[in-house]
């Protein structure tokens, strides 16, 4: 399910949430790259664009969203927390070579174990690294 700015505006507003002119810029570059960026690569994307604008109110309003429910947050690396606006179910795999992550569709649910019968699961993640598509037709099939 994608949702687009528009849908997530009006989910916002249902919210009673308002953002700034800022913070709009930075769901709105959520909603254009979906590509699970990091607090340091949205800031610096948007800072071209909003030379006003602090890494401050690009945490704040990332952390805002992810209250909302509109936002993920996804760590995959230890040390390396990205954000995802997709937040339905689904798995990610990283290329060990580029560096990129995608999404896959996955039922999460028919994954069950016995181990866990006496568990409360807050959350589920699926993660997968190998080497993308792109990366094996270029041949760079070893991790960097
Ligand atoms: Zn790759
Ligand atoms: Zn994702």
């Amino acid at each position: 399910m994608k949702m687009t700015f528009e849908d997530l505006s009006n989910e916002l507003k249902s919210k009673n949430i308002r953002l700034s002119h800022q913070r709009l810029k930075v769901l709105e570059y959520l909603v254009n790259n979906r590509c699970h960026p990091t607090v340091d690569q949205i800031y610096t994307d948007l800072h071209k664009e909003i030379p006003t604008l602090s890494k401050t109110t690009v945490y704040n309003t990332l952390n805002t969203l992810i209250n909302a429910d509109l936002v993920k947050l996804i760590t995959i690396d230890e040390n390396e927390t990205r954000y995802d606006i997709d937040t339905s179910i689904h798995g990610h795999f990283k290329c060990e070579s580029c560096g990129s992550i995608y999404d896959f569709d996955i039922n999460i649910d028919s994954l069950e174990s016995k181990d866990l019968d006496f568990f409360k699961i807050n959350n589920k993640n699926i993660y997968f690294n190998g080497i993308c598509p792109k990366c094996i037709k270029q041949g760079n099939n070893m991790a960097n």
